[in-house]
């Protein structure tokens, strides 16, 4: 070349275009300055560490390197022959911990604000700060323009190495390896049209850019370091060795690890499934040779592209990835502008705003191996980003993961958070990978206390169905009272004689397990021994309200295939014509009478079903939700935490038998020894519920909200006797709660929630306390006895505390299904993902629900055109449905349609 004292001149690589443009233009930022820290300990020879750095840099054509850009159509990089190398000694041996601390800030900042002129070699310099005389503390600072962090410490081994050669008197003339302007010559001989059509294909369809939540919007890049922060967490040495030895058998590479959790934690903090972000790849050809040991700046950064499929086992996303990384490497030099034009995002609009870097080199060069006379501690530098979020990885012993974020940009809590939403992805990750994606949890802690603590609910169930249950209590105390209304009273005995008789005369009918049996009855102690009947021949009881509407009732008969119909004359007369047989309890009395009353062995098992009850649909049709026995033994066997149930106990029997509620009245009595009071059929007012309270000793009640608020306002004295008051079934008025509470100290009142989906209960909070404000609502509580809740984001992931989500709910209560209607089944009804019981399944509940600190739920809200009227669930949808029926509605909306268009 032409120039005095000059070795080289040639052109930069993009990168180090792009690091020139942004240094002139923000002179002063200190942005581009970067620091290696290190601790020396032993015995230092200073002028031999003095000479190994000029060997180094002797060594190392990119450390003499400056830039030439005035008046030249691109800048140019020039290397000089001979360069001065800044090397200074400071003295802190006699100064107190703290002074001796703040010298070395002083140093630091002092390099770091004066920067380097890019247009003057070398763009470093060296400061050793002698702190006792057997420690030193040794600062490199120089320009990105000259390295990456691989570069950073093959210098350092090469500067340790020529250290303990000069030291033993060796000869340190090694060959210099390939010079970086080889890198810079490969480079500009790559297939452009290759790595366009590879980034279009890639980014196809990517339109919007993967939004942070709670990341401020901020035009002006970021160039100030005072906006950097950092935090940072390390993984436990298990779980590292556990994700080490998973990369190990599957072939995959720790950096993949790294960037599917990344891409998770992307997805779940931006609600999308398909997400981008930046990762800084080594841009070292893995296939030319020599490539190792060059120094310079090869790092590029690069955008990553992951379709977070909810369903997909973890590992068959990690293999998906790692493919396309495979693919991706044969384009590493593509540079980011470029890639940005190509790809479908509005011009202006980031293609990324959080970047991944795994610093390998690390692990790859440790630097303690090059020195025998000394030890190398506490080796750190300060990295920054123009990126608002970036996160560093570091292969240690305990895998250790930094977050550099930008203070202006996401506030410290939400960065702290992300991070441990990306620990605890890593860490369910190492535990098993064969789970869907769905199921990698969040916080680590707050994942363990929210999927395993808050869900300790577990109990043993004993197989048995419900009439078994009940026989359990006949054979226990046959003379004590079984049910009662205002003319009858039964014992167990002989209740359980006339289902014995009803059951016989039902099986001789055909009835046997999973025939479904309409019952069509006003209440009375005939209710429960029709479902007793039912139940013992092995049928399942479809409960028909006589006041539903007739159209009602014969789309339930069709609906649910029910060839049994059990009624009085009078009830049975609502029905409309149908095909089933019909069993008139009145009419029939003689012949089921004669049945003979022995009970009968009829094979049911726990998984059987025990009965159907519909509710509203959302496409106009009402769905019959199918609940099998186990569901109900469970419940009523397992509600301890709310409910005192036995022996001694009065349940009263007063929702509607085609209410779930009536499984929780009647069941809840009858399998546990209590006693079963009908309230009798008729208006509702306070005052009539007042007096069946108090003949027949009810000590427990359930209201549905509406009503609970309706029986305050008109006279709270009646509910004076009831110790345990249940009520629910939509979200509860504060107001009212604390009335109750303050009118009936005797009186545990109990918040019930629980879909009939899952079996009337689900989860419950005997109220001890209300939130300061009434816009807080009163919380729903904890799950039931084998029940677990789950809250999870659109994507199926478990949201952190105290954040909404979707609750569902899995365990003994879930119920089968919705009759005949596997399509509606299988959406509302999925695979478990945190049951380890294969055919586990969660309701999806279409309630929004929060957790509160203490583990107890909050309801917050629907996530679809649910409502409850009056105790009634209505979707918003069927009404819908049922109006555009009527002709003159269906007119009108043609009408409004025309106008539109
Ligand atoms: P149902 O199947 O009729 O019991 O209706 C279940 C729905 O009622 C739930 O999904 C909730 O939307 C609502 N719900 C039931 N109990 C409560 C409660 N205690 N607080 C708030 N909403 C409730
Ligand atoms: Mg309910």
């Amino acid at each position: 070349m032409g120039f005095e004292g000059v070795d080289a001149v040639y052109p930069l690589s993009p990168l180090q275009e792009g690091l020139l443009f942004h240094a002139l233009a923000t002179p002063d930022s200190g942005m581009y300055v970067n620091q290696c820290i290190l601790t020396l300990r032993g015995e230092l020879d200073t002028d031999t560490m003095v000479e190994a750095w000029k060997r180094a840099v002797e060594r190392h054509e990119v450390l003499r390197t400056f830039f030439v850009w005035e008046g030249l159509a691109s800048p140019a990089q020039v290397v000089d022959r001979q360069i001065e190398l800044p090397f200074e000694v400071h003295e802190s041996e006699t100064l107190s911990p703290p002074a001796r601390r703040a010298q070395m800030d002083s140093i630091l900042q002092h390099r770091r604000q004066r920067g380097f002129d890019p247009s003057v070699a070398p763009l470093m310099c060296i400061d050793l700060v002698r702190t006792s005389h057997r420690t030193h503390d040794l600062v490199w600072t120089f320009h990105h323009l000259l390295l990456d962090g691989w570069s950073m410490f093959s210098v350092l081994k090469d500067v340790f190495g020529a250290y303990e050669a000069l030291r033993r008197g060796d000869d340190v003339t090694i060959e210099a390896p390939r010079p970086y302007r080889d890198h810079i010559a490969w480079l500009r001989r790559q297939d452009v049209a290759g790595a366009k059509a590879f980034w279009q294909r890639t980014l196809k369809g990517f339109t919007a850019p993967t939004r942070i939540r709670g990341l401020a919007d901020h035009a002006a890049p970021v160039a100030s370091l005072e906006a950097a922060a950092r935090t940072e967490i390390r993984l436990s040495a298990d779980t590292t060795s556990a994700l080490e030895a998973l990369a190990r058998k599957r072939r995959l590479t720790m950096s993949t690890l790294l960037q599917l959790a990344w891409a998770v934690v992307l997805g779940r903090w931006s609600d999308r499934h398909d997400v981008v972000f930046g990762m800084i790849v080594s841009g070292r050809p893995a296939d030319l040779a020599g490539y190792e040991s060059m120094v310079g700046l090869f790092t590029n950064t690069l955008p990553v592209r992951v379709d977070l499929r909810a369903d997909e086992p973890v590992i068959e996303a990690l293999t998906r990835l790692q493919q396309s990384q495979l693919e991706l490497r044969q384009y590493e030099y593509s540079r980011l502008v470029d890639i940005q034009s190509w790809s479908d995002l509005p011009a202006g609009e980031p293609l990324f705003e959080s970047i991944l870097l795994f610093e390998n080199f690390r692990k790859e060069m440790p630097l303690d191996s090059m020195l025998e006379t000394l030890r190398v501690d506490n080796v750190r530098w300060f990295e920054h980003t123009n990126y608002p979020i970036a996160v560093l990885a570091i292969p240690e012993e305990r895998f250790l993961i930094r977050l550099l974020f930008h203070r202006d940009r996401i506030d410290t809590d939400a960065a702290a958070r992300i991070l441990d939403a990306l620990r605890s992805t890593l860490e369910a990750m190492a535990e098993n990978v064969d789970r869907p994606l769905r199921a990698l949890p969040l916080a680590s802690d707050s994942r363990h206390r929210v999927l395993v603590e808050w869900n300790d609910t577990e109990m043993e169930l004993p197989s048995e169905c419900i009439q078994e249950r009940f026989e359990r209590q006949v054979a226990r105390a046959p003379n004590a009272l079984a049910v009662a209304d205002d003319d009858e009273r039964l014992t167990y005995r002989r209740l359980d004689r006339r289902a014995n008789r009803l059951a016989r005369h039902l099986r001789g009918l055909g009835v046997g397990p999973e025939t479904r049996v309409g019952l069509c009855l006003r209440r009375s102690v005939r209710v429960p021994e029709a479902l007793l009947g039912i139940l013992k021949a092995g049928g399942a009881y479809v409960p028909l309200d006589p006041d539903y509407p007739a159209e009602r009732l014969a789309f339930m008969v069709r609906d649910s295939g029910i060839r049994f119909v059990l009624g009085e004359r009078e009830t049975l007369d609502v029905l409309p014509r149908h095909g089933a047989t019909i069993v008139t309890l009145d009419a029939d009395r003689e012949q089921i009478d004669a049945a003979g009353d022995g009970a009968l062995a009829v094979g049911t098992t726990p998984h059987n079903l025990a009965y159907v009850i519909y509710t509203s649909g959302s496409t106009g049709r009402p769905k019959g939700v199918g609940v099998e026995h186990r569901s109900v033994v469970s419940l009523v066997l397992g509600a301890d935490g709310y409910a005192r149930l036995g022996p001694g106990r009065t349940l009263l029997h007063f929702a509607p038998i085609s209410f779930d509620a009536s499984t929780f009245e009647i069941w809840g009595a009858l399998l546990r020894g209590g006693t079963c009071v009908v309230a009798p059929a008729g208006p509702v007012s306070a005052a009539r519920l007042g007096r069946t309270l108090a003949d027949h000793g009810v000590d427990t009640l359930w209201l549905t909200s509406s009503l609970f608020n309706a029986v305050l306002d008109e006279d709270p004295g009646v509910l004076a006797g009831v110790t345990q008051l249940l009520t629910g079934g939509e979200a509860l008025s504060p107001a009212h709660v604390r009335r109750a509470l303050e009118a009936l100290p005797a009186t545990r009142l109990v918040n019930g929630y629980g879909p009939t989906e899952c079996t009337t209960f689900a989860v419950t909070y005997p109220i001890e306390r209300l939130p300061a404000r009434d816009a807080d609502g009163v919380s729903i509580g904890r799950p039931i006895r084998n029940a677990r809740t789950y809250l999870l984001d659109r994507a199926g992931s478990s949201v952190a505390p105290g954040e909404a989500g979707e609750l569902q709910i899995g365990g003994a209560g879930v119920a089968r299904g919705y009759l005949g209607r596997p399509g509606l089944t299988a959406e509302r009804f999925v695979p478990d993902p945190f049951s380890s019981r294969p055919g586990g399944r969660l309701y999806r509940t279409g309630d929004l629900t929060r957790h509160l600190p203490d583990g107890r739920l909050e309801f917050l809200g629907r996530v679809d055109h649910q409502v409850k009227l009056r105790g009634f669930r209505i979707e918003l949808g069927e009404i819908e449905a049922r109006l555009i029926e009527h002709p003159r509605v269906r007119r009108a909306v043609v009408r409004l349609r025309e106008d539109r268009e």
